[in-house]
Parts: C-alpha cells; structure tokens; sequence
C-alpha cells in the first residue's frame, strides 16, 4: 500500500436534511477553502475540540497538511454545498503501519448536526477498505459529543479507550458489516425522504413556462394544478406575459412573491438550463422538467444546476407529478384526468404507459397515493419513490414501470425491503431483443438481459407482470383480496361444466393446482346443489343452480380450508331475471367469503376486470378471462410465498481468505493489465482461498512427466484411472476439440494419448494437465457472470454435456441470503436429480450450497472477478468435487454499491462511473 491511489471520484450525496452535497478529495487548489473553513467557519470553542487547543496557527498548518500533494498513506475528502466547504474528514497512516489510520474530522459551526461527518466518515471508510486499511483510529475529547455520536451512530464496531480526558477511539472497518450496511442504508432512506418532501408535498408550486397558448404544456398543468385544488400558492412564470389563463403572470422566479418549494419546467429546451439556475438560485428545493429533446450537454448542465443547487429533480420528458393527499392535492401533469385519491402509489418511466395505469386503476376505482412520471430518470428514480412509499404513510400497493435500472443493486435492497410490507408491482418490460433496443434508446441506459431482470425481480419479491393488462388484473385482486396460503390450491365452481374445465386448465397452466375435494367435502356439496351437479374439482353446479345455492356452495368451500383460493365462474341464465338474482351478486353475500382470495369470472364481460361492490363495501373483482384470474391468482401465492420464507441472513461461508485472492488478482492484473484468463494453477489457487472442491491437478511438459504424474494420481483416481487433458493458455472448450481423455488406466495408455495429443495440437501445446478421475455422479455446473449494470451473479444449473442442451439454470444476483441456497436447487427443473428420488439418494446438498455460499462471496468481495465457470462439479450423494474450473479476471475500479451518493444519468458525465 505504499503507492499513492487513484484519488475517489467526486459523488454526490443526500445529507440528513435532503441537501446535497459533493463530496471529493481536496486538492492544493482547494487550500483557501480549507483555511476558510477552519478559520472562519469554525467557532474558537470547535477548533479548540478539533485541535484539542487555541493555537492560533492550527488553521493553516490545517490547510497546508489536508491540501499538499498526493502522499501514500493520507486522504482528505471535502463536503461541498453550493461550492462552500461545509465540511472535511482526512486520515493519515504512518508509513509500515497503513492498515491502521488516524481521522481527522472538522464541519463548519452552520452545518453541524446535519449529517455531514457522517457522510464525510462513510464515504472516507469506503475509500479506506479500498486501500487495505483496517482499522480508523482518532482522539477526541471527552467533551467533543458531537463527535462521540458520529461514532457511535455509524454502524461500524467502536471501541473506545479513557485516557485523562482523551478518548481513543478504533473504528474496525473489517467487522459488521452487515449492521453498517443496515445503518448506511436508514440515513439513505431518511435523506432521500426529507429531500423528496418539496417534490411531493409542496407548500407551493410555480409553473415555469406558462404560455397563453390554449393546449399549451406549460398552461394546460397550471389550470390542473387549479382545478386540482392544490393547497397552496401557485405562480405563473413568463417574462412574456402579464397573464396566463386570467393569471397574473410573473417575469422570473426572483420576482415570485415568495419562493416555491417545487417549480414545474415547461421551457423550451434551451431555456431549461437557465429556468433550473433561476429556480436554484431562488431557493426551490424541486423540479419536474417536463421538456423532453435535450441534448447531451444540457443535460449535464440540468444535472448539474440541480445537485449545485441541492434540487431533486424529475424527468425530463416527464408528464408531470400528481398527489392526491390532502391536504396537498396536487395535479401537475399533463397526461390524464386527477386521479381518485386512494393508496396506490404510481411511478413509469413511460409517461404513456403511466397514463395507461392511471386510466385503468380510475376504471377499477382504485385510487391513488401519488402519482410520478419519471421520464429520462436523471434524478428521481423508481428507487426513490418506493422510499417515499414506505413510508407515506398510505400507500399499500405500489405499481412500478421501469425499463431501464440506474443502481439495480440498491433497487434491490430497497424492494427487498418494501415488498415485505406492500406488494410492488411492475411490468417486465423489454423481455425481447426488440424491446430492448427500445428501451435502450429511450434512455441510453444499459439494456438488461431477461434472465438478470428476472433473478432481481424474484429475489427482490417483486410481482413482474408481462403486459400492463396483467399488471392491473393482478393488482385488482391484490387490492382486493387477502392473500392465499402458500400451497397455490384453488377451487374452481362455474354454472356450466366446460367453462369450469377451462378454468381448471388454466389455473394449472400457471403452476396452480386444483386438487380433488375431499370426499366429505364433496359430499357436503352435492347435498347443496341441484340434482346433476358435480363436486369433484372443478365444481358445476349445474345451470339450475341459484344464487342461494351458490353461496351455500362457496360458504362450505372456503370453510373447509381444502383450498387456498376460490375461481367462480359464471355464465348468466335465464334463472337470473334481475339484480339481487344475479349469481355473482350471491358471492359478494357469501360470509365466509373473506377468509381466501375469491374472484368471478364473467365471460360475457366487456372489461378485462371490474369490481363488484357489496353491501358492506368487500369488493369481488370479476374478470372476463379465466386465464386472467388464474395469473392474479399465481402472482397472489408468489406473493405469499415470499412473505412466509423469510429471505434470511446473507449466506455464509466458511474458510475463504479474500486477502489472498485480492493479492492474486492484482499479481495478475499487474501481468495483464487488461485482464484475461487465468491459467488452471492459478484459477484453482484462487478457487482454494475460497474452499472450493477443486480435483488435484498436476502440470506436465513432457511424457515422461505425464506417466509419473500418472502414477501418483491413479491411487486415489477413481477405479485407479486418470484423466488427461492438453493445455493452452486461452483454450475454451477443451472435449470440443479433442483435448479432454478420461478412464486412462496404465502407463502406455498415458503415454499414447500425449503423443496424440503432441501430434493434433503441435506447437500450441504447452503441455497437459492431469487429473484422478473423479467418482461418477450427476453434473453440475456452478459460476459467476458479471453483469455491468446488476453486478456478479451466482448461476447453478446442469453441467457437463447438458449445460448446452437443456440450458436448466437458476441464477441470482449475488450477494446470496440462506434462503437463495435452497431455492436455487429448488428452481431448477432437474431439482429432483438432486433432491433424490425414491431409491435415489440425493447428492450431497450441503456442500452445493457450501459451493453457492462461497462463490456468492467470492463474487462481491472480488470486485476484479469477471467470470468463473466451474463445469463440471461432479455431485455424488456424499461429495461434490470440480474437475474443470475456468476463471476471468478483469480491471475494474471498485463500485461500492452500498456507498450513498446519488445516481448519475448514464448520458450526462463523461467521466461516467461502472
Ligand atoms: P471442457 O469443459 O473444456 O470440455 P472438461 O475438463 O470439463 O473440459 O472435461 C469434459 C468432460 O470430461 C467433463 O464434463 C466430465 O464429464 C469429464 N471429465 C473431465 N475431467 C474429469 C475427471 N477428472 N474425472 C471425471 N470426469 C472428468
Ligand atoms: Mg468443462
């Protein structure tokens, strides 16, 4: 560690009040800042704690040390708000003692108390683990408390030692970092909600751009917000106005009567620029930039007005905002009519697709929290909202249209999370190669592949509907009913017996079971029903059934708990000759009804979905397709599924030494700047320092070499025999090219495959490896991708021959919980190869998830790992043992997905992060 590093880049972050700060490294340039800081921003009594004394030349040997040039062992970070040093955090290793440092912490007297240490000490710990240090160490006085709760607030294990008025304090980086990550994460959460409180409960609202011009953009969400009833002052600007819509219309933001929490930007795309500068000079805290068309410099310049300025920002290319909640209730969009207000919370990427939830939420009746159009997401993203959803305290469903993923990984974790307290919902939008090029454009955003969407989708308990249709179909029973039972059982009733059939397929096309009732059961029904009916699964009750029937039959099926769910499908008849007769009004009536999820389907029905309303406002939702009803249902026991198992703690492993695989990897970057494969020494070093099984294997140059090698391994080969392989560096699929022979038993038989080996591969040869053949067993194969965007994911599937042919995998985006071990193995179709049959035990099921746990880690503490590929694990009911391993190393600075900073549109900075 004694070269100096690459400084950290600057990022932008969110301080406990939502203002935004950017942090960055100090640099000689920055020494009047620095000065002015301790100097002048800093009370005599601060410095006196900083400096423990009054010296009065502390401030500038302050400013000389925290502003020199580079020096190995030493880092200074500034927080900057509106080009102000607010606050600076440094450390100092002593030179042969690195992995310990000692920190510094100043923040000016105004800016205390507002999480700028913290995030100062945050961001300073992640560049410090990047540079192998382990340990912070710092004194304080005893009296400093502000300090003291920095410290102890942080998350990381604090260790504190008395010492006459002194505090040492040793902050171990190494140590809980399950419980910082926790921490880092809450003050995230909390920052991001206060900074959205101007966005989405304003005090008052201006309309930037507000032409005369009737259908105007501008003009049209000034008469909304209005009409809306917005509680608060609302103000036109526009220097070419003296009104707009019988307004009077203000020249700038500067000559407001008062300063807006939230500015609405209708501009043309030139002016957008300008009016964001205006607006933040003026003191708005957020912007909704409906403009759509700027080039790639504007942008960086909105962005930058924005975090300059501390604005959050929404769009561009937005269609507006709206919130139902009074007593905000504000309509500032463009698209549809003011939602109802109610407890959906709303949030597209696609203005047209969110008008299209909208619409088909207000047909349902279902209400709205808050409604955002995110457009080109410089800013706000889908992650934001489920934050401030979590805890608006009304929104219980949560609908989200995303195409692209800024920061999946904290996406991730913050869905995990919410999704355990409401259901979120989204299209699965761009599945297609098609869909993804237009996504893509869209927003210049990487495309992401189906499979990793997926993985982030199930582990994050998110319900990925594939079209907008299914989206509202299956919130409308979420909306409406309890969840099921885990099972995924459902009954299906109908009035006429091939309806019911097709409904019963259905329902079992989705994964959903219809079981046999049990006897009793049936008998109980048949007793209910019309002479004729049936009371196996499905139930027909036979078109002479009616309505008290009918309920009599759906009352004693949800009684007798047999099934999770009731499908009740109904054709009309002539026996219904008016309302109260109406069969699927009987079923609003049944009591027993709330106890499982029931819906109705109607095929004569003209929507996809409506809601019955009963007397006592239980709401029935009854769908036109049984197909329909059968996913809700599905997507409903998904649901449940992943309420009952809890996603439990982050998968251990045992017996791993990152240390030493990070020494391997820059040993070999170092060789290879631009990365490569590793050789099979190598590739099963590294997989050692993890615990992974890997064969022994021995290196041979020569035959005569090859024989002994042979020799040594055949006693623990299975059946005595070996295994032997031709070597070239950047070879990929060995048996394809005739480089892989298996079972050799003797001597001449080793000898005569090098020479054929010698003779097919000539010069490209550079010698052979071999193996003791490894017990027969089913084939695994086990591994890590790493995806740009979403990070490494852990992949198990079928190895050896089948990988290609069956093409059977589960993946996840690492890191892995406990519970991702087993529904791994459990996802897999060829499960029951593994979990054993009768007469068949299953294979050793520990150590696959021993495998799992260790590549998961391997995976995120290797940031330089690009691919592993571990094919065949050979898996025996009591071992698992690799014979082929293949490792990719790559160069990449590390991106710690858990360092709190904000989100950088992919178009916007040069200078773009990975
Ligand atoms: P590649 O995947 O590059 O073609 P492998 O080293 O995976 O080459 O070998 C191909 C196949 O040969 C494996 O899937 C496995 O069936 C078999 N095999 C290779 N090495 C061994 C071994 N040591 N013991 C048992 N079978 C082996
Ligand atoms: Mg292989």
């Amino acid at each position: 560690m004694s070269t100096v590093q690459r400084p950290p880049s600057a990022a932008e972050a969110l301080l406990a009040d939502g203002t935004i700060a950017v942090i960055r490294p100090l640099e000689p340039e920055d020494r009047a800042a620095a000065l002015d800081l301790h100097a002048v921003r800093m009370s005599e009594a601060s410095r006196r704690m900083r400096f423990f004394g009054a010296s009065r030349r502390a401030p500038q040997l302050a400013a000389d040390r925290l502003c020199g040039p580079p020096r190995p062992g030493f880092l200074a970070l500034g927080a900057w708000v509106a080009d102000e040093l607010v606050g600076e955090v440094d450390y100092e290793a002593e030179t042969g003692h690195e992995d310990t440092a000692e920190l510094a912490l100043s923040v000016a007297d105004a800016w205390q108390h507002r999480g700028v240490g913290t995030l100062l000490i945050e961001h300073l710990v992640h560049a410090a683990r990047e540079r192998g240090v382990h340990a912070i160490e710092a004194d304080t006085l005893a009296g400093n408390l502000a300090v003291h709760r920095v410290f102890s607030d942080l998350g990381l294990p604090v260790h504190r030692r008395f010492d006459q008025g002194e505090i040492r304090v040793r902050v171990a980086l190494d140590e809980g970092d399950e419980h910082y990550r926790e921490a880092v994460d809450q003050r995230g959460r909390a920052a991001d909600v206060a900074s959205l409180t101007a966005l989405l409960r304003p005090r008052s609202v201006a309309v930037i751009g507000a032409s005369r011009r009737p259908g105007s953009v501008g003009r049209t969400v000034l008469l909304k917000i209005r009409q809306g009833g917005f509680n608060g002052p609302v103000w036109a600007v526009n220097p070419h106005a003296e009104s707009v819509a019988g307004e009077p219309a203000h020249p700038s933001v500067a000559d407001l009567p008062g300063v807006p929490d939230l500015a609405v930007v209708a501009v043309p795309p030139a002016a957008v620029v300008g009016a964001a500068q205006e607006c933040g000079r003026a003191g708005v805290r957020a912007l909704v930039v409906l403009t759509s068309g700027l080039d790639a410099a504007t942008a960086r310049q909105l962005i930058h007005a924005c975090r300059h300025f501390s604005m959050r920002l929404v769009g561009p290319n937005s269609l507006g905002i709206a919130q139902t909640d009074r007593p905000v209730r504000l309509d500032a969009e463009f698209g549809g009519a003011f939602p109802l207000p109610g407890t959906a919370g709303v949030a597209a990427q696609s203005g047209g697709v969110g008008i299209a939830l909208m619409e088909r939420l207000a047909w349902l009746g279902i209400g709205v929290s808050s409604f955002v159009s995110l457009g080109d997401k410089y800013d706000v993203s889908g992650n934001d909202l489920l934050r401030w959803w979590e805890s608006d305290g009304r929104t219980d469903l949560a609908l989200l249209h995303l195409e692209s993923f800024g920061n999946p990984r904290a996406f991730a974790r913050t869905a995990r999370r919410v999704t355990r307290k409401l259901p979120v919902l989204t299209v699965d939008a761009g599945r297609s190669a098609a869909g993804r090029r237009g996504a893509a454009s869209h927003t210049a955003a990487a495309a992401t592949p189906t499979v990793t969407r997926e993985a982030l989708f199930r582990q994050a308990g998110v319900t990925a509907a594939r079209s907008i249709a299914e989206l509202v179909e299956t919130a409308a029973l979420l909306h409406s009913q309890p969840l099921p039972g885990t099972r995924g059982t459902v009954a299906v009733v109908s009035n006429a017996g091939g309806i019911g059939i097709l409904a019963a397929d259905a329902c079992t096309e989705v994964g959903l079971s219809v079981p046999t009732l049990p006897a009793g059961l049936a008998a109980e029904l048949l007793a209910l029903l019309p002479v004729g009916a049936s009371a196996t699964n499905p139930v027909d009750t036979t078109a002479a059934a009616d309505p008290v029937e009918l309920r009599r039959c759906v009352d004693a099926l949800v009684r007798s708990n047999a099934v999770d769910a009731l499908l009740v499908c109904l054709v009309p008849t002539a026996l219904a000759v008016n309302a109260e007769q109406d069969p699927v009004r009987a079923l609003l009536d049944a009591p027993a009804r709330r106890k499982i999820p029931v819906a109705a389907v109607m095929i004569s029905q003209e929507v996809p979905v409506r809601y019955l309303t009963g007397a006592d406002g239980g709401l029935l939702p009854v769908y036109a397709d049984s197909g329909a009803a059968a996913r809700a249902f599905a997507h409903a026991r998904d649901r449940a599924r992943w309420l009952a198992e809890p996603t439990g703690p982050e998968a251990q492993a045992a017996d791993t030494d990152p240390e030493a695989a990070r020494r391997l990897a820059d040993e070999f970057l170092a060789a290879h700047p631009a990365g490569g494969w590793l050789d099979p020494a190598a590739a099963a070093q590294l997989l050692e320092h993890y615990g992974l099984p890997l064969t022994t294997s021995l290196r041979a140059q020569d035959e005569h070499t090859a024989v002994v090698s042979a020799r040594s391994l055949r006693r623990i080969g299975h059946d005595g025999k070996v295994a032997l392989k031709a070597y070239w560096p950047g070879q990929v699929h060995k048996s394809a090219a005739g480089a892989v022979r298996t079972g050799l038993q003797r001597d001449g038989e080793v000898r005569t495959v090098y020479r054929e080996f010698t003779e097919r591969f000539g010069d490209r040869m550079a010698g052979v490896v071999v193996q003791p053949m490894a017990a027969p067993g089913l084939e695994l194969l086990a591994g890590v991708v790493k995806d740009h965007v979403f990070g490494p994911l852990v992949v198990l599937g079928l190895g050896g021959t089948a990988t290609d042919v069956l093409d059977d995998r589960s993946t996840r985006l690492a890191p892995l919980t406990e519970r991702d071990l087993t529904t791994m193995v459990t996802d897999l179709r060829s499960a029951p190869l593994l979990l054993g049959r009768p007469g068949v035990p299953p294979v050793d099921l520990p150590a696959v998830r021993r495998v799992l746990a260790a590549l998961s880690h391997l995976a995120t503490e290797l940031p330089q790992l690009a691919e592993a590929d571990l094919n065949p694990l050979i898996a025996g009911p009591d071992g698992l043992l690799c014979v082929d391993a293949r490792i990719r190393l790559e160069p990449l600075p590390v991106f710690d997905p858990y360092l709190r900073r904000l989100r950088r549109p992919p178009n916007t900075d040069a200078t773009k992060e990975r």
